[in-house]
């Protein structure tokens, strides 16, 4: 059984979600893993901000412009009255309940709820449709399976125990389809698993079966070198080992969720990432092989706060960095670059919760420094220094930019460097013309 996961640009239109069905119907058992239609999560979350702050009048506009899009949606997307009435019905239902928070008192808690109603429409859509068209398939509910605990971390055990037991109860069926993005919290809340998470649902759930292939189709060509929306000339890499994937998805690159890479790596199941608008095309593997090239991809990761320590204290002492990392630890801070000299530490957050709390709590250990609005760049590539040396020609193209912090030699095959935010463009851009000269015809 294989996960075929398509995004919201993948069942934007009508269109689109006919030709989903065309490659998801080809006679294997598969796991249709569905994100909401584009422009809804943020629509959803605009109108969840609305109510939050009273703003009801507005809320409701939103409400039933969103609704009037699915309206035209659904009487596109059939062929039959009978098909349109029951989706119209279906739809309904979900926007009366979204517009039933209007006149009622509205809490943080029930935000949730409003966001995961882009992916119950979208599967409810798409299920009809394959009900119309006679492709026998079973919707199963995300929120049966899929959990994440106290932390806010994917309960593995929960969630292949809960999706087993719900595709035993269909033996005769093939397709199975559910919802990305959307879970349960420990407080058996409905929750989701953040921005683009469907991504990260497909993975878990291949995960939890076993799958022989995890697919995540997506709106281009498989993962790029660079990151297209800043830079152009970028092409798609063919191959990636799961460390490297993991490093630059983490690291920025939006066309997988940050933490995608996990599960599939843990069971050792390939992900391929392949284009619904041109399905022959062969897109990306991502596997336990390695295929090394002196530079392979580069991403950039925005958000990012940079906290350096100073202290005499440190001078020929130990201990002091344990000291650092407890503090992070205790207020569940991940910390994600680190460099040191004799006298001080900088490392790099991206999660800026507890940053008052954790700036007092160090202030004790030494002089303390923050600065906002930092990015990194990770390059991945084949860094072993008997082959490319130091990688000069990273800071040949990066000459005219003040780097921060650098982090080399952590892995073989990454290299992270900490720059200002508003230099992320130009660095990508100039990254791009001195790593990959063939594509400008150097
Ligand atoms: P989906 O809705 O299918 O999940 P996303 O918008 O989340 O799609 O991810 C696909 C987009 O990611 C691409 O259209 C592209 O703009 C962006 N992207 C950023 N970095 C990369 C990269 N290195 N390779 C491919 N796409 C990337
Ligand atoms: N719909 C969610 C989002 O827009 C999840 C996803 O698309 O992966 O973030
Ligand atoms: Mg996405």
């Amino acid at each position: 059984m294989k996960i075929m996961k398509f995004g919201g640009t993948s069942v934007g239109t009508p269109e689109r979600m006919k030709s989903v069905v065309n490659l998801i119907n080809q006679g294997e058992k598969v796991i249709v893993v569905l994100s909401a239609m584009s422009g809804t999560t943020n629509a959803l979350i605009e109108i969840a901000g609305m109510l939050v702050s009273g703003n009801n009048a507005s809320a409701l506009n939103r409400i039933e412009a969103l609704r009037a899009r699915y309206h035209d949606v659904i009487n596109e997307l059939y062929s039959t009255q009978e098909y349109r009435n029951e989706a119209l019905k279906m739809a309904d239902e979900h926007f009366n309940y979204i517009s039933s928070f209007v006149n009622g008192t509205f809490s943080r808690s029930m935000e949730k709820s409003i966001i995961a109603e882009g992916e119950l429409l979208s599967t409810n859509l798409f299920s009809l449709l394959l009900q119309e068209m006679k492709i026998k398939s079973e919707l199963i509910p995300a929120l049966n399976f899929m959990r994440i605990d106290k932390y806010g971390e994917p309960d593995l055990y929960y969630i292949t125990e809960n999706l087993n037991r719900e595709l035993a109860k269909y033996p005769d069926t093939d397709i199975f389809v559910t919802q990305g993005f959307i879970c349960r919290n420990s407080f058996g809340e409905t929750d989701n698993l953040k921005r683009g998470g469907s991504d990260y649902t497909a993975s878990l759930a291949g995960a939890a079966i076993g799958a022989s292939e995890i697919e995540i189709w997506t709106d281009i060509n498989g993962f790029h070198n660079n990151d297209p929306r800043y830079v152009d000339n970028t092409f798609p890499v063919r191959q990636l080992s799961f460390d490297e994937a993991a490093e630059l998805a983490y690291f920025g690159a939006k066309i997988l969720h940050p933490s995608t890479i996990n599960p599939a790596r843990e069971k050792n199941i390939p992900v391929r990432l392949k284009n619904t608008m041109d399905p022959a095309d062969p897109g990306t593997i991502i596997s336990r092989d390695y295929e090394l090239k002196d530079y392979k991809a580069v991403a950039a990761k925005d958000g990012i706060t940079a906290i350096r320590i100073r202290s005499d204290r440190m001078l020929m002492a130990y201990g002091f960095l344990r000291k650092v990392f407890e503090i992070f630890e205790s207020y569940r801070t991940p910390i994600d670059m680190i460099t040191t000299s004799e006298v001080s530490v900088a490392l790099t957050i991206d999660n800026t919760l507890y940053l008052k709390e954790i700036e007092k709590e160090l202030s004790e250990l030494g002089h303390v420094e923050i600065e906002e609005n930092q990015s990194i760049i990770c390059i991945v590539g084949d860094f072993r220094t008997e082959r490319t040396g130091s990688a000069p020609e990273i800071f040949e193209a990066l000459d005219t930019v003040p780097l921060k912090m650098i982090a080399y030699g952590g892995s073989p095959y990454s290299i992270s460097l900490l720059i200002d935010t508003k230099d992320k463009v130009k660095s990508l851009k100039l990254l791009n013309q001195h790593l990959f000269p063939e594509i400008y015809g150097n």
